[in-house]
């Protein structure tokens, strides 16, 4: 991708948003020019996820470090907090458990993680592929009978996502040993 200034980057979105309301033009227009900036949408190929470890010893990541995902499901960020409370949870356990963060604890992390980001990212890039692939005939029956009719349930349902709850440090004795036999 070659490097636009921020004036040019500000030129082309007025000439490609030309007819929408003012009210949208008049946001543009008065962009901070030294923060404007373009970048290419980035993701990771889902089998990326699968195949690779993604922690060692006591280093793992989380969010777009872990997934970044094209925008169309509107999930990196909701995804991302996913990750925090799921890392958190199983840290957490760790420390109540062993006293400390058990190499377990990031290997759990992982494997809770990996197929649901698997999922958000190919339904986010499906969606994306469907929704900007052009008016051809095929593409309007897919996007207008097929996508928009099955996919938004589906994608509705998948949105809506149990982290689990995380544990409390004030544990009794008995629930810890109950815990200790999950
Ligand atoms: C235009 C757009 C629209 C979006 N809309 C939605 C939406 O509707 N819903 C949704 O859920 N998600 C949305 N997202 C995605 C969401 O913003 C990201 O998935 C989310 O911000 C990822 O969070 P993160 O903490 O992993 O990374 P980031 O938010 O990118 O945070 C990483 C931080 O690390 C800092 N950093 C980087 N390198 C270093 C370094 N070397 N040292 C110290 N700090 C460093 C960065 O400055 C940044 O503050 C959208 C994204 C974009 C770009």
């Amino acid at each position: 991708m070659t490097r636009k200034s921020p004036e040019a980057i500000v030129k082309s979105l007025l000439d490609m948003l030309a007819g929408f309301p003012s009210f949208f033009l008049d946001v543009i227009q008065h962009s901070d020019l030294p923060t404007v900036t373009l970048a290419p949408l980035m993701f990771r190929v889902p089998w990326d996820l699968l195949l690779n470890d993604m922690y060692k010893d006591n280093i793992t990541v989380a969010g777009d470090a872990m997934h970044p995902t094209t925008p169309d499901l509107g999930q990196g960020g909701c995804s991302s907090l996913e990750d925090a409370v799921v890392l958190a949870r199983h840290i957490g356990n760790s420390f109540i458990l062993n006293g400390k963060i058990d190499s377990r604890a990031l290997k759990g992390y992982v494997k809770e993680r990996r197929f649901r980001a698997c999922l958000l990212i190919t339904l986010s890039y499906l969606s994306g592929r469907v929704q900007q692939g052009g008016s051809g005939r095929f593409m309007k029956f897919l996007r207008d009978r097929v996508f928009y009719k099955f996919f938004g349930l589906l994608a509705g349902n998948v949105v809506n996502h149990d982290c689990g709850k995380l544990p409390s440090m004030l544990l009794t004795s008995e629930e810890r040993n109950t815990k200790k036999l999950e």
